[in-house]
């Protein structure tokens, strides 16, 4: 036990190599742009490393989306996930990810050193990577 509780939030830095139509279940087909991507959620340890498989059932909104982007890295916080949200909200917002709160989205696209700006600004107090714990606080 680390003493993290479950509940927390996460950014996931995802990268999508190609500009692309994507047909994201009920929302219906979505133009992305290729670049770096920020998705906020909230959830257990298996939630972040399920966002790394491939394998999987598209069950999420952001599951579609991880189908054509690269998940890069994620950094857990010890805020909501509709707060953490917010503090992106100066980079394009997508409208996945947020159908059961009242955000307009929990994705958001913008360059690596904004999104990473934000990121650490934020204090995340753990970060995680594909195969394994890179480090903890
Ligand atoms: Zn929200």
């Amino acid at each position: 036990m680390d003493g993290i509780p479950n509940r927390l939030s996460y950014a996931l830095l995802m990268h999508l190599s190609h500009s692309q139509d994507m047909d994201i279940g009920a929302l219906g087909t979505i133009h992305f742009e290729k670049g770096w991507y920020v998705y906020v959620g909230s959830g257990t340890e298996k939630r972040i490393e399920r966002h790394f498989r491939k394998e999987k059932k598209n069950h999420w909104h952001i599951d579609y989306f991880l189908q054509r982007a690269e998940p890069v890295r994620a950094y857990r916080y010890d805020k909501g996930e509709c707060s953490l949200a917010k503090s992106f909200e100066g980079l394009e917002q997508l409208p996945l990810g947020a159908s059961d709160c009242r955000c307009r989205g929990h994705l958001f696209h913008g360059t690596l050193q904004k999104i990473e700006d934000l990121v650490l600004t934020h204090g995340p107090i753990e970060e995680l990577g594909p195969e394994s714990r890179l480090t903890g606080k």
